[in-house]
């Protein structure tokens, strides 16, 4: 079976050709560890586990390795620690912000049901590859020294800016920031900087006598060498990584290897906004993923994080997602009803090839989601397909041994019995298939009653009615 990827390199979809079939390599950018991750974070993580997952069937699990790293020296690190542990040394502290944002992340994205990478390796563990990169890029010409500055020189690589596609007139007519005096060329950047007093800083490349840190750039690079090799399968992270990030990953990593690329994919997932706006502070729509999954957001105290996976992966990666209350709703009730059908059935071996073969096109979730419906509405009438749906689902990451009760949690609220809601509204269910519409209005105005509001949604290809329910009061 052949598996088809959308390359931002190429702006097709290519069939994807390993380098080694043996050791098939992804590296994925990681979070920045300051605070805690917000749901557009959780993106990329849910939508490259599901790479990975696909990549382990098609390869083999011990043939495929995945590294997403953890970005731990950055000025927003730095600032956090300043202000949240002011009487602590500066190193201290940062040692104290990065590893309590890197626990809650971890446990974040572990309730959303993504396995681990194969090695998560952190910047501050790199410094050493970043230096040599640095220097074996001032040997090669590409890179030069400057008030204890080294800077990559973007004029020294012919093709630079072939990932995001412009050039570097574009890019500097573009480009308004101010122009540091010690920069050859506007568009050069940073490899190497000075650290400020108090900083965390280490011994300086390419003859510098002043302490400094990295760049940005320069750690996915280092990382990516380290892990990974000069030249490796594929690479990924959000849309909003293609330029600068990737496009100087890609100029650093070739201008230090003489590679013609530094990937062979590269994969970019949309951005997600809330309920039709940018997520931001200041719009007050800005919300972490530990928020949707422990306190209250969206009309519920808590969702379970499969179910903020199955929202996730109801819109196409490439797609921009609108974030609303009513996706989470509605993907509550459907994995609800897949955890019933699959309650007590056993594991089969292999997912449905037909799910398998959706993903195998440019991971087309919806196409997936919507062939799990049907093999659902099948193993509902025929229990003996249950093991296989159940399969499929494990195989997705969308459910893990859950029951439905435990997918329900969280619309408890404090005077909201969640069973006896799903018992209603079965109830009202089996009324309105007897054509009984009286006393199925009566069960939705006691739910109503309850602060529980119901909505019906029906299929249009099978015509059949979901009915999914949130807490209104
Ligand atoms: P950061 O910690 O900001 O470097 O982001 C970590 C990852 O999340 C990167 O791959 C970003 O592209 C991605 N990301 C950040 N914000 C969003 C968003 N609103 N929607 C989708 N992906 C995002
Ligand atoms: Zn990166």
């Amino acid at each position: 079976m052949s598996l088809t990827l959308y390359n931002t390199l190429t702006k097709r979809k290519d069939t994807f050709q390993p380098i080694d079939p043996a050791n098939v390599r992804m590296y994925v950018c990681g979070p920045t560890v300051y605070d805690f991750a917000h749901i557009g974070n959780a993106r990329p993580v849910i939508v490259f586990d599901v790479l990975f997952r696909m990549l382990r069937h098609t390869y083999g699990a011990e043939h495929v390795t995945y590294v997403r790293n953890i970005t731990d020296v950055d000025d927003k690190i730095n600032a956090r620690a300043a202000n949240d542990f002011p009487d602590l040394p500066l190193n201290e502290a940062i040692r104290q912000v990065t590893s309590r944002t890197e626990k809650q992340f971890h446990d974040d994205i572990a309730a959303l049901g993504v396995l681990p990478p194969t090695v998560e390796p952190r910047a501050t563990e790199h410094i050493d590859e970043m230096k040599r990169l640095c220097a074996a890029l001032v040997e090669r010409g590409h890179a030069y020294v400057a008030e204890g500055h080294v800077l990559f020189h973007v004029a020294s690589m012919p093709d630079y800016g072939q990932l995001s596609n412009r050039t570097l007139e574009e890019m500097e007519a573009g480009a308004r920031v101010e122009v540091a005096p010690y920069k050859r060329d506007p568009m050069d950047f940073v490899l190497w900087k000075p650290s400020k007093p108090g900083e965390p800083a280490w011994p300086s490349p390419c003859g510098i006598d002043t302490a400094g840190r990295p760049g940005w750039h320069i750690e996915c690079s280092a990382m990516a060498e380290k892990h990974l090799g000069p030249v490796f399968d594929i690479h990924g992270g959000g849309i909003d990584l293609v330029f600068p990030h990737h496009e100087n990953e890609i100029a650093q990593s070739r201008c230090a290897h003489g590679t013609r690329v530094m990937a062979n994919v590269w994969m970019h997932n949309g951005f997600l906004q809330v309920e039709g706006e940018k997520m931001s502070k200041s719009l007050g729509n800005f919300i972490t993923i530990n928020e949707l999954l422990a306190t209250k957001a969206f009309g519920a105290s808590q969702w379970h994080g499969r179910v903020v996976r199955l929202a996730m992966l109801g819109t196409h990666y490439r797609q921009p997602i609108d974030w609303t209350a009513e996706r989470l709703v509605q993907a509550r009730a459907t994995l609800i009803d897949f955890a019933k059908i699959v309650q007590g059935a056993p594991v089969a071996d292999a997912p449905h090839d037909e799910v398998v073969a959706a993903l195998a096109d440019d991971l087309n979730t919806p196409s997936v989601l919507s062939i799990v419906h049907g093999l659902a509405k099948s193993a509902r009438r025929n229990p003996d397909q249950a093991a296989q749906l159940n399969a499929t689902l494990q195989f997705l990451g969308l459910l893990g041994g859950e029951t439905p009760q435990e997918l329900n949690a969280g619309v408890v609220t404090a005077d909201i019995d969640a069973a006896k809601v799903s018992g209603l509204i079965e109830a009202r269910s089996a009324a309105r298939r007897a054509k009984d519409f009286k006393e199925s209005d009566r069960i939705r105005d006691e739910l109503a009653a309850m602060g529980v509001q119901l909505k019906d949604a029906k299929d249009p290809k099978t015509g059949e009615i979901t009915t999914s329910w949130e807490v209104t009061s």
